[in-house]
């Protein structure tokens, strides 16, 4: 059983202006093992993630989803945000209400039903999170290379110019796979062998 929050981003009028989040906030508040729901005007900025700090203390929260912007954009930031308030930073999802909804619809009901899934697909998989931690593990720096043709030689000699050591290898007796086969190639007419 988790203690889930759930914080809906309105990223000023990028996601509010579309997305009735007061609304997404309301109906996802009861689904089981959520515990706290709110709507943040920044959640990025210091006073978004301060709420969420407070709210994981105060209701002695143990996961966190926030539906906001791409992964790609915040997802670091909030980890380290819960991390900061003592979770593991793992026990953590994210809600794309703003590329993947606000930016691409403009049918504020429509966006509105559509945000409040892809929300709760955050909660569905939230609730299946377990802690996890880092583990760092010896790495021999040797590249092995499948395949002698143009791609294979090309990117071995791109790694070995890396400072890398590299193996090829090749189920032919020789290297060159097709590119060997050809005569000559335009507009050099170079001998491709
Ligand atoms: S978290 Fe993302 S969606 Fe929310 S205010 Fe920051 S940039 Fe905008």
């Amino acid at each position: 059983m988790s203690r889930i929050g759930v914080f809906i981003c309105h990223c000023g009028t990028n996601i509010a202006s579309v997305v009735d989040v007061t609304k997404v906030a309301e109906t996802i508040r009861d689904i089981p093992d959520v515990v706290a729901a709110q709507d943040l005007k920044y959640s990025c900025s210091a006073l978004g993630q301060g709420a969420i700090k407070t709210a994981i203390k105060e209701h002695n929260l143990d996961t966190v989803v926030v539906a906001a912007c791409s992964p790609r954009m915040h997802e670091p930031t909030f980890m380290k945000c819960i991390e900061s308030a003592g979770l593991n930073p793992y026990q953590f999802e994210m809600a794309n209400i703003r590329e993947q909804c606000s930016w691409v619809h403009a049918d504020q009901e429509k966006a509105t039903q559509k945000a409040i899934g892809l929300v709760k697909m955050a909660i569905a998989k939230a609730q299946n999170l377990v802690p996890l931690s880092i583990t760092k593990m010896p790495v021999t720096k040797h590249a092995l290379v499948v395949g002698g043709g143009i791609a294979g030689m090309q990117a071995a000699l791109d790694i070995s110019k890396a400072g890398y050591k590299v193996t090829i290898v090749e189920k032919n007796p020789s290297i060159g796979g097709r590119m060997a086969q050809l005569e000559k190639t335009f507009p050099t007419l170079d001998c491709s062998a």
